[in-house]
């Protein structure tokens, strides 16, 4: 995607996503790495669908539904830092939800800068219980091991491994930071 493109969406009461803006299709070319999972979000597909569809762990949709509640009951608009890393980038973007009339919410996703990941990193999401993973903070991107939370290319150096297993959860900082 273009580095300053957006990727707009409105969602209604029930967070079903009612309209898409922006590069949508562009934008998930560049963000998705398997290709069953781009047919899946192609914009034509999304509309109607709620949004805890495509958000894969319970934490995260918690977190995301505090943040709607929060924007809806409040009529405020509010900034969710979160981070969209690709195997070697680490990109810093911005979550903007803004209150629409009828408890309809305005999601912008915005890219505000990128560093390279050095060394990269690759995240292997992974829904099976039984196999070896490590948690994976959503929102910041950071990699838990023993109660410890390190940037993917920290944790790379520190264990001496190119990719990882995760599970997505949310850390707890940024639990706090909501
Ligand atoms: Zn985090």
């Amino acid at each position: 995607m273009s580095s300053k493109g957006s990727t707009i969406y409105e969602l209604d009461a029930d967070n079903q996503i009612c309209h898409i803006d922006g590069d949508w299709d562009q934008f998930l070319q560049a963000n998705t790495d398997e290709p069953q999972n781009r047919d899946r979000l192609r914009k034509k597909q999304v509309i109607g669908n709620k949004l805890e569809t495509y958000v894969q762990d319970t934490t995260t949709r918690m977190l995301l539904h505090t943040v709607f509640d929060f924007v809806r009951q409040t009529q405020q608009t509010k900034a969710l830092p979160y981070r969209c890393d690709s195997a070697d980038r680490k990109r810093y973007m911005s979550m903007q939800i803004e209150p629409l009339a009828d408890a309809g919410l305005r999601v912008s996703h915005t890219q505000l800068r990128s560093e390279p990941m050095d060394p990269p990193v690759v995240i292997n999401p992974v829904t099976d219980a039984n196999e070896a993973i490590v948690w994976r903070c959503s929102i910041c991107n950071r990699i838990e091991s023993e109660q410890v939370w390190l940037e993917p290319d920290e944790a790379a150096l520190l264990w001496c491994r190119q990719s990882f297993n995760v599970s997505y959860t949310v850390c707890p900082v940024c639990m706090n930071s909501v």
